[in-house]
């Protein structure tokens, strides 16, 4: 077994440890292999070792790798998405995990409806409101949702979260629950035109939390590429 192939096996067995601990099937969270700076020599390796979901932070690197990497795969885009990008970015990716503003949700419906294409979107919530991350106001993410919900060209399927950092994941646990609070309110809620089926939470440092706490997307990158050079 390569490294690559171990790191892959280590953590999908920790999830599902995880999983067992919160009572939950582990085949029901996906792993969002999270690609940036990553060569599309070694994404490859991970897509043939199994991994479908692939997670990059910027457009213009995405298009350069995608050409790249074989087979059935599905790219997110997981980082902050410019208005002025948002048209290469519905041809690329088949979901935006980062939606954060109205005037972005407006593009994104402008342009996809442009193409008549539908677009599955997250909204990105700002769960530790830190002012060096983007993201609706935890109180704010309902009635934003409830705004966007009326753009037909844009399919609110579930909310994403970067946790703040901590050295002991154990410390962001409140976070996790709080987002998986407003994650059930939403969804208790029925809004039209919403699917709330995503909760995409949880990195290499704490996406065991996350799964205790209810995640069923998380997004990995050095926990299988190991650590990124800058
Ligand atoms: C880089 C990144 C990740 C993965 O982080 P790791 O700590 O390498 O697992 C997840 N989500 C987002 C939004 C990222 O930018």
């Amino acid at each position: 077994m390569s490294l690559l192939e171990e790191n892959i096996a280590n953590i999908k067995s920790r999830i599902k440890f995880a999983a067992e601990r919160a009572g939950r099937n582990p085949k029901n969270i996906d792993i969002v292999a999270v690609t940036k700076t990553i060569t599309p020599e070694i994404i490859q390796k991970a897509v043939d070792s199994g991994l479908v979901l692939l997670g990059e932070n910027r457009v213009q690197e995405a298009r350069d790798k995608k050409e790249l990497v074989n087979g059935n795969v599905q790219w997110h885009l997981i980082g902050h998405l410019q208005r002025n990008k948002v048209k290469m970015a519905l041809d690329l990716f088949s979901m935006i995990q980062s939606v954060d503003s109205l005037p972005l949700a407006e593009e994104i419906q402008k342009r996809a409806e442009q193409i008549q294409q539908t677009i599955d979107v997250l909204v990105q919530v700002n769960i530790g409101r830190e002012k060096t991350k983007y993201g609706t106001d935890p109180d704010n993410t309902k009635s934003f949702i409830e705004k966007i919900a009326l753009f037909p060209n844009l399919k609110v399927r579930g909310l994403m979260a970067i946790a703040p950092f901590k050295q002991n994941p154990e410390d962001v646990r409140p976070y996790f629950r709080q987002l998986r609070e407003i994650f059930e309110n939403i969804k208790q809620t029925h809004i039209d035109n919403v699917n709330m089926e995503y909760l995409s939470m949880g990195m290499s440092n704490d996406f065991e939390v996350a799964v205790e706490e209810g995640a069923n997307m998380l997004r990995i990158g050095t926990g299988i590429f190991g650590a990124r050079e800058k």
